[in-house]
């Protein structure tokens, strides 16, 4: 397994009280597969995604990326986890405004030390954004940054990528392709895929789909 979560709880301190977002989630991620995270808004998709990004920790339970808890790493061990074993790509892309989009796309795979010249082309020329190597963040429209965003997380190479609607920003055929492009380029490079979206149609096109419900893996 790539991914392994047991028994995750996390709950919120909030103005109204303390609310119970994950209620003991368990779930498992092949090398290599991709899963559809479905459910309504507020079920805790993104709360999970950040958990599983080593992003935020659970209140209990165990998070296993390529066999090692994560959240027993110290601070340095989960930069260097978040560097090398996974991406994310998340709703509001964070691209780094100071840098075309060319040092965007290679960024993530310079820090990790996987940059590969021949597979960034490959993702620029099927990502549709070899017009726009030389423009800023601020240049671009949210559908292109989008897809700016999925080229720079790809572009490492990690072993898991978690992406969080990825494609909810563009129309639906536009969406449709750009999905279809990072299952082809996730399944040839060998890269377990977490994809939230609200679209069945979207997550129908993945090896497996799961809908959190009331805070659990709904059956
Ligand atoms: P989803 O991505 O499925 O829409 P989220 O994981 O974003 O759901 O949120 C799940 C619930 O947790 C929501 O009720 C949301 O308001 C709450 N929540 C998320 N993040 C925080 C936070 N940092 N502080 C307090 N409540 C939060
Ligand atoms: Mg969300």
């Amino acid at each position: 397994m790539i991914l392994s979560l047991s028994d995750i709880t996390k709950s919120y301190q909030t103005a109204e009280g303390q609310i119970s977002v994950l209620r003991g989630v368990s779930l498992d991620l092949a090398r290599g597969e991709t899963l559809a995270l479905t459910g309504e808004s507020g079920s805790g998709k993104s709360t999970l995604l950040h958990l599983a990004g080593g992003l935020d920790r659970p209140d209990s339970g165990s998070i296993l990326v390529s066999g090692r808890e994560i959240n027993k790493l110290d601070d340095a061990g989960r930069a260097g986890f978040r560097r090398t074993d996974v991406g994310v790509i998340f709703q509001q892309y964070n691209l780094i405004p100071s840098l075309d989009v060319k040092a965007n796309v290679s960024f993530h795979a310079k820090l990790a030390r996987r940059f590969d010249p021949l597979w960034e082309t490959e993702l620029v020329e099927a990502l549709g954004i070899g017009q726009l190597l030389q423009r800023y963040p601020e240049q671009l429209s949210g559908g292109q940054q989008q897809r700016v965003a999925i080229g720079r997380t790809l572009a490492a190479k990690p072993p898991l990528v978690l992406a969080d609607e990825p494609t909810g920003n563009l129309d639906e055929s536009t969406a449709d392709i750009a999905l279809d492009i990072m299952l082809r380029l996730t399944k040839s490079a060998g890269i377990a895929l977490l994809l939230v979206t609200h679209s069945s149609r979207l997550a129908n096109k993945l090896d497996r789909r799961i809908t959190l419900s009331g805070g659990k893996v709904a059956a």
